[in-house]
């Protein structure tokens, strides 16, 4: 039953933005791959006669970055940390914090919080193998933030900071009796709809995952979300895909959360420019270990063909 449940979850990417292709919309690997090249292009600008490439992409910046040798090295470190991303919707499938769902801030920023103080700590004793995994896994959670919860809805067009740093607080989080969306709505083919004060007082929330919420907070939505109850899986406020419940606003959360990325990789970078390119493997070391390639940037490799632009 679990593992039926994972694979329709995986197919239908009822829970993240998309793991698998979807036309017109971006998944978690283009967003990963998007984030990586452009935060490495803020590296390579300390490079003598570097020039940011246009087409952006694996090779051209490779080469821009006079690492041409590492090309194929650069690819498989994407790939990893790609798959490392997209595994937690494998292995944490069932974890609200690991997806920013159920409101749960507190603990989802706890998880990038201590994935940035491991990934250093990895960096330091050079055990860059685990470095991308942990790396991988806290891009997915923070990713996820734009897409599950109402930061995009409230007009917020620029990341959230205080995800990435301990000191910040997070802005006007909704408490458990703070009812968040309309209940019992008709469908409008608009998703669900939040309360006025929620949007007028700024209110952070996010949808709920699974199988009950509490009445009047939002769903996540989609086909395998019972919290909406019966032939409802409309009434949710997810931007996964285009088509989800608040799909019209996908590309919007996929856009902060590339921005979001980046922010992250920058944090990492620490201005150690050695280890930020070892740890993305534009570098002579081949990124070791194995992953399957099925969910990775592999597959959708030829969608990144040009990471500067919006869509
Ligand atoms: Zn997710």
């Amino acid at each position: 039953m679990r593992s039926a449940f994972l694979l329709l979850a995986l197919l239908t990417g009822a829970q993240t933005f998309h793991i698998l292709e979807k036309p017109n919309s971006k998944n978690h690997q283009d967003i990963t791959a998007f984030a990586i090249l452009r935060a490495t292009v803020k590296v390579c600008e300390k490079v003598e006669g570097f020039t940011k490439p246009e087409p952006l992409n694996t090779q051209t910046l490779a080469k821009a970055c006079k690492k041409d040798a590492f090309k194929s090295n650069f690819e498989a470190g994407i790939e990893m940390i790609t798959h490392y991303n997209t595994q937690t919707d494998v292995t944490d499938i069932a974890s609200a914090k690991h997806h920013f769902n159920s409101e749960k801030f507190l603990d989802g920023k706890a998880l990038i919080i201590k994935g940035i103080e491991d990934i250093a700590a990895d960096v330091k004793k050079e055990d860059f193998e685990n470095a991308r995994k942990t790396l991988g896994s806290i891009l997915h959670t923070l990713q996820d933030f734009y897409s599950h919860s109402n930061w995009i809805e409230l007009g917020n067009t620029e990341p959230c900071t205080a995800l990435i740093n301990l000191e910040e607080s997070i802005p006007n989080p909704a408490d458990e009796n703070t009812e968040t969306c309309e209940s019992d709505l008709p469908n409008t083919n608009t998703g669900a709809k939040f309360k006025n004060n929620i949007l007028e007082n700024k209110i952070l929330t996010s949808g709920y995952y699974g199988t009950s919420k509490k009445k009047g907070k939002c769903s996540h939505g989609g086909t395998l979300d019972f919290t909406t109850g019966f032939g409802r899986g409309w009434d949710g406020i997810n931007k996964d895909a285009i088509d989800s419940s608040h799909g019209l606003d996908h590309h919007k959360a996929a856009d902060v959360a590339i921005a979001a990325s980046v922010q992250l990789l920058e944090k990492i970078w620490n201005n150690d420019d050695p280890s930020f390119f070892r740890l993305i493997g534009l570098h002579k070391d081949k990124p070791k270990g194995t992953w399957k390639t099925f969910f990775s940037f592999s597959s959708s490799k030829s969608r990144v063909s040009d990471a500067n632009g919006k869509r």
